[in-house]
């Protein structure tokens, strides 16, 4: 089955994992820009990274025949440091027509705090002027809380919901999101947050329309494969094909064509 990856840190990964994603029927990722582990101290660092994986990891995907989009966006761990963000919310926009770039994100909120808000809402603000999909990236720790402050903030932006991919859903979330009309994503881990085998019971549940699963795949512990295992397992459990294709390659590749340079 070909697979879109709609949430993949691939500057995490070495060569090899692009070869056994290709391997497993993954022909196209999209890249939202991330939190390194490490706060960036200058805009400038920023900058070179969104260079980075717009060039580089570009580059790195087309040998396997494997097309690599990028989402640009301050994540919501740096939003904090508000010097920096604010420039780098400034400068994130010439990236924004660059050929591979089809999306804002992935932005939201952290430890939820003031300032990540702000950060968070001028970026939509950005997204709304181009008219670019965004990621949104829902919190860790106080996940209800920190969803329900993300939906207030998109509501209260205007945003299109159909241009909104709200990411990291469990099972305590997944109704709010699904209920507000966005797009909802489930991040797959091997063991913590959310697991193939849970995605799967709230897919049973809620069905596959306007749902994504992806599997971060960043340095932390994290597994690039997860999607292609998950529709292994979605097709144990009796989903049906056309079901499985809709959720790993029919939805994605709808959101990211409302960027008209996601060609796959
Ligand atoms: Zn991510």
């Amino acid at each position: 089955m070909r697979i879109i990856e709609p949430h993949i840190h691939m500057l995490a990964r070495t060569t090899d994992d692009y070869q056994k994603m290709a391997v497993g029927g993954i022909c196209a990722v999209v890249e939202p820009s991330f939190w390194l582990g490490h706060d960036r101290k200058y805009a400038e660092s920023f900058f070179d990274y969104f260079d980075l994986l717009i060039e580089f990891e570009s580059r790195r995907a087309e040998k396997y025949g494997m097309k690599h989009f990028t989402c640009i966006g301050l994540n919501p761990k740096e939003a904090n440091n508000i010097d920096t963000a604010l420039k780098v919310v400034e400068g994130m926009k010439r990236f924004l027509d660059r050929s591979t770039v089809v999306g804002i994100g992935e932005i939201g909120f952290d430890q939820i705090t003031d300032a990540e808000e702000e950060m968070f809402r001028a970026q939509l603000r950005i997204a709304r002027e181009t008219g670019l999909p965004v990621v949104v990236h829902l919190p860790h720790n106080n996940k209800v809380e920190g969803t329900r402050r993300t939906l207030a903030a998109l509501a209260d932006e205007r945003m299109d919901v159909n241009k909104v991919y709200v990411d990291h859903n469990t099972e305590d979330t997944i109704a709010m999101t699904y209920q507000a009309g966005y797009w909802a994503g489930m991040t797959l881990y091997p063991v913590t947050k959310m697991t193939p085998e849970r995605a799967i019971e709230v897919l049973k549940q809620y069905g596959v329309e306007r749902m994504m699963i992806s599997s971060s795949a960043d340095w932390g512990y994290s597994d690039p494969l997860l999607v292609p295992m998950t529709c292994y397992k979605l097709s144990q459990c009796n989903f049906v094909e056309s079901d499985i294709r809709k959720l790993v390659y029919d939805n994605p590749c709808s959101f990211y064509s409302q960027c008209e340079r996601f060609v796959i």
